[in-house]
């Protein structure tokens, strides 16, 4: 559960305030299918941002599954994205020296997960994706797709409740972009929460419920 109260965020560049949030309330079951539509420069991304703990409000406070996460320090903050929070991006953000499978495998050495626990998952995941027989390609030796598939497999390899994905579609032809969400789709019948940036509007009339924002606020929402 995901739960926003009165948050802003504000950016000062050369003297001037930028309002990229502006008071959002906003509260997000767990399960839930969620996309946020909007121009650009409505805040999308720093509302993501924000709910991956990549960023701290300027006010306001985010309880999830009702803790105060705004409250903790950055270390507690970097342990609860861990064990809880998935992001895709639209340009993959993978290691470009490592693998696959190293790519997959991160998340898990740096939770400390042991090294056979580690394999299996990352096999089980190269699999679900359709990646094994890429285990061994950098990340330039795939195609968009493929990187895509890596990126979800690491974000889901330490079992997130929420996945959060940026444009995720944005670098990819239509025919991947729909197959790389309707893998995102799947995460939701295992009770994950995804939340999802889109400028597409056929792929952000998927979800359960459509946030629309402007100038830092939520000035719409549909539910399907
Ligand atoms: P797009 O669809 O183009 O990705 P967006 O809706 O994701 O846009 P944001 O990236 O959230 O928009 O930006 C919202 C506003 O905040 C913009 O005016 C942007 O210039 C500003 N902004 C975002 N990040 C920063 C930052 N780190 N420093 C200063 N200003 C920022
Ligand atoms: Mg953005």
């Amino acid at each position: 559960m995901i739960q926003l109260s009165e948050v802003s965020r504000s950016f000062s560049v050369g003297g001037q305030t930028v309002s990229a949030l502006r008071n959002i309330d906003l509260s997000i079951a767990a399960g839930d299918y969620v996309s946020i539509m909007g121009p650009s420069g409505s805040g999308k991304s720093t509302l993501l941002n924000l709910l991956g703990l990549l960023d701290r409000p300027s006010s306001g406070t985010y309880k999830l599954d009702g803790g105060n996460v705004t409250a903790l320090s950055d270390e507690q903050q970097a342990r609860v994205r861990s064990e809880k929070i998935g992001f895709v991006f639209q340009s993959f953000h993978l290691v470009p020296r490592l693998s696959a499978a190293m790519n997959i495998e991160l998340p898990l050495i740096l939770a400390g997960i042991p090294v056979d626990e580690r394999r299996r998952r990352v096999a089980q995941l190269l699999e679900n994706y359709g990646l094994t027989e890429r285990a061994d390609h950098r990340p330039d030796q795939l195609s968009g797709g493929q990187r895509q598939r890596v990126a979800i497999a690491r974000a889901t390899s330490m079992h997130p409740s929420v996945l959060l994905a940026d444009e995720p579609t944005g670098n990819l032809d239509q025919a991947t972009g729909r197959e790389v969400i309707s893998l995102l789709e799947q995460l939701t019948e295992q009770q994950v929460t995804l939340i999802l940036v889109t400028h597409d509007p056929v792929i952000g009339g998927r979800a359960k419920r459509q946030l629309h924002m402007v100038d830092g606020q939520i000035i719409s929402q549909i539910e399907s």
